[in-house]
């Protein structure tokens, strides 16, 4: 049976396991996977390294706001798994360290940032047949996308993941600053003025706190057997 194809919008707080979830769900289904938030990510590296950025949350909006044109920012697929790209270099590993993970919340504040990327995610968008993952997919970015998902965890259980994950790649971090950068980033991705994370009215809700692995992708297979039919 021939399928329409749609958008999958996959919302939520830090360590969730959205992006897991995203991609998986992007496997089964044949579609595209799209990290919202390596894209944030990367902006903020950039800032980082031309010092329009700090781990203590201050930025330079006036000079990111103009830099922006000079920041291209895209993903590559390898047999490693989709990399994500800031000016033709490859700053996958680097992007996901507590540093950047710091700087990141105050760089997605800025609008002028807000509005580059979400121009960007709407392009590859276009031709639907893709799950992104991130805070503000569901609301602004595709606001139409047939399938919205917004996921939730208590916020020890997401600290908890995070740490297990970063310990994993021997990345250094303590769980008592994994679970401070978590609410720190959660404050404010939902208090910032331009798109903040909230959840959309059509958006499922689904907490996983107390979730098998197994149970999160039947359900989430189900949703979209039922949206693409
Ligand atoms: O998803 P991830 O935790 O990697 O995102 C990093 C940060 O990027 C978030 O804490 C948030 O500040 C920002 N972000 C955003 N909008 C998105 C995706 C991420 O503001 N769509």
């Amino acid at each position: 049976m021939e399928h329409k194809k749609i958008i999958i919008a996959i919302d939520g707080y830090s360590s969730t396991g959205k992006s897991t979830m995203a991609k998986k769900l992007a496997r089964q289904v044949g579609y595209r996977y799209i990290d919202s938030g390596a894209m944030y990510r990367a902006v903020a590296l950039y800032a980082l390294r031309h010092g329009m950025a700090d781990t203590v949350g201050s930025v330079d909006e006036a000079r990111l706001t103009a830099a922006l044109p000079g920041i291209a920012i895209d993903f590559k697929v390898t047999p490693d798994g989709q990399r994500t790209m800031l000016n033709g270099e490859d700053v996958e590993n680097e992007i996901r360290s507590m540093t950047v993970s710091q700087a990141v919340s105050p760089v997605a504040a800025v609008a002028a940032v807000r509005h580059a990327m979400t121009d960007l995610q709407q392009q590859m968008g276009r031709e639907k047949g893709i799950v992104m993952d991130g805070r503000d997919i569901g609301t602004t970015v595709f606001p139409d996308a047939e399938m919205k998902v917004f996921v939730t965890a208590s916020a020890e259980t997401r600290a908890r993941r995070r740490f297990d994950e970063l310990k994993a790649k021997n990345m250094n971090a303590g769980y008592d600053e994994v679970l401070a950068n978590l609410r720190e980033r959660d404050h404010i991705d939902e208090t910032r003025a331009e798109s903040p994370l909230r959840k959309a009215a059509d958006a499922f809700m689904l907490d996983n706190s107390d979730m098998t692995l197994d149970e999160q992708d039947a359900l989430l297979l189900r949703i979209f057997n039922e949206r693409t039919r």
